[in-house]
C-alpha cells in the first residue's frame, strides 16, 4: 500500500528560494505518487518561520493553487531546529513517514526514493548523509570536522556529515515528542529515540537561491548549542581543571617557603602576579561555563512552548473540486 509522505521544509525569509524549490519537489512528489509510492494524501508541508519577506505569501498561494501544499505560519522566528519540530510534530498527526529538509534544496532530492525504500524494508529513521563536501567554504569543512570531532569526544552520538535531512517514521516521531527540551539540537536527539536506522548518501549542492540564513554568529551559537545540550562533560572538564589548578598551587606554595627560607622574598613578585592572573582567568571561565548550564537549567525550568502556530493550512482531499481552500483551512 502507498505510503502517507510528508516532506517538511522549514523556510525563513526563503522568496527566492522557495518557487524553485516547490517546482522541483512537485515534480518529485507527483512521479512518486504515479509509481504508487505514496498516495495522495501525501504533503509538502511548508514552515513559514516568522519570515520579513514573502515567504508566507508565496506559500499561501501555493496552497491555494495545489492541494500538494500544506502551510504552517508560526507566530515568529524562532530558529531552523524549532521551526522544523513544528512542522515535525504537526505532521505526525497525519502522516505515516516523514522527511525534512532545507527550503535551498541543497539536499538532494533524488535520494528521497532511496529513504523511502529503506523505510519499506523496516528502517524507522533514515539518516541522509553526504558524501562529501565539495561544495562548501574550506572554512566551513575544516570548522565541521573539528565540530563533529569535539561533539564525539564529549560523548554526544551523533551522525557524521548528517544535517537535518532525514525520514522518520511516524512511530519515531512520536519518540521524538516525548523529548521535551527546549533547547533543541535535533542532530543529538533523534540517535536516542532508537528503532532501527539505515543512512542513504547523496551530494550536496549548492543554495539555488538566496543567502544563507546561518551566519557566523548563528553557526557559532548552534555549535554551543549542541555541545551544551547534549554533553555535561566541560562541567567535568572545569573540575579536573580545577584540582589541577590547586595541585600546581600547592607546588607554588613549596616553592615560595623555599625561597623565603633562602631569603629571595622580593623575587616572588612575577611568578605571583602570573598565578594571579591565571587562577582569575580560570575562575571566570569556570563561572561562564557553569553559567551556560545554568542557564540551560532556567530555560527548561520554565518549560516554554518551543513554538507557536499562527495558521495552519491544509487540505484533506486532493483536488476534488469541491472543496475550496478557505473551507479546509484550519487555524489551531
Ligand atoms: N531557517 C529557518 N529559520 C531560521 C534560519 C534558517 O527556518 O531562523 C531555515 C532556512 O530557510 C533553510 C534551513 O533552515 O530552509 C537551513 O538554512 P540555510 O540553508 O540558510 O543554512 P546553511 O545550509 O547555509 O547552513
Ligand atoms: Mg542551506
Amino acid at each position: 500500500m502507498p505510503t502517507c509522505l510528508y516532506v517538511v521544509i522549514p523556510c525563513y525569509n526563503e522568496e527566492e528560494a522557495l518557487p524553485i524549490t516547490a517546482e522541483k519537489i512537485a515534480e518529485k512528489m507527483n512521479r512518486l505518487q504515479a509509481q504508487g509510492i505514496i498516495n495522495d494524501q501525501s504533503r509538502v508541508l511548508l514552515v513559514n518561520d516568522g519570515s520579513k519577506d514573502k515567504t508566507w505569501e508565496i506559500i499561501k498561494s501555493l496552497y491555494e493553487s495545489n492541494s500538494l501544499f500544506a502551510g504552517l505560519d508560526l507566530t515568529r522566528n524562532r530558529g531552523h531546529q524549532n521551526a522544523l519540530l513544528a512542522g515535525l510534530m504537526t505532521a505526525k498527526d497525519h502522516c505515516d513517514v516523514s522527511i525534512s529538509m532545507d527550503a535551498d534544496l541543497q539536499d538532494d532530492i533524488n535520494a528521497i526514493d532511496d529513504m523511502l525504500a529503506k523505510y519499506s524494508a523496516g528502517a524507522d529513521i533514515v539518516y541522509g548523509v553526504r558524501k562529501q563536501r565539495t561544495t562548501d567554504t574550506f572554512f566551513k569543512r575544516f570548522t565541521a570536522r573539528f565540530y563533529y570531532k569535539i561533539l564525539k569526544l564529549m560523548g554526544a552520538n551523533i551522525v557524521y556529515d548528517h544535517a537535518d535531512y532525514r525520514l522518520m517514521s511516524r512511530r519515531a516521531l512520536e519518540g521524538l515528542a516525548e523529548f521535551r527540551e527546549v533547547n533543541l539540537f535535533l542532530r543529538g536527539i533523534v540517535p536516542m529515540i532508537g528503532y532501527p536506522t539505515a543512512i542513504t548518501y547523496y551530494d550536496r549542492s549548492e543554495r539555488v537561491a538566496g543567502e544563507s540564513k546561518y551566519p557566523l554568529r548563528k553557526m557559532l551559537s548552534f555549535a554551543i548549542e549542541g555541545i551544551t545540550s547534549l554533553s555535561t562533560q566541560p562541567i567535568k572538564w572545569i573540575t579536573r581543571l580545577g584540582f589541577f589548578v590547586f595541585l600546581v598551587s600547592i607546588g607554588m606554595l613549596v616553592y615560595s617557603v623555599v625561597q623565603y627560607f633562602s631569603g629571595n622574598t622580593t623575587a616572588g613578585w612575577a611568578s605571583l602576579i602570573v598565578s594571579i592572573w591565571a587562577v582569575g582567568g580560570l575562575i571566570l571561565l569556570a563561572i561562564g561555563v557553569i553559567g551556560e548550564y545554568i542557564g540551560k537549567i532556567y530555560l527548561e525550568s520554565k518549560a516554554r512552548p518551543r513554538f507557536l502556530i499562527k495558521e495552519f493550512l491544509l487540505r484533506d482531499e486532493p483536488d476534488s473540486g469541491l472543496d475550496t481552500p478557505e473551507e479546509n483551512s484550519r487555524n489551531l
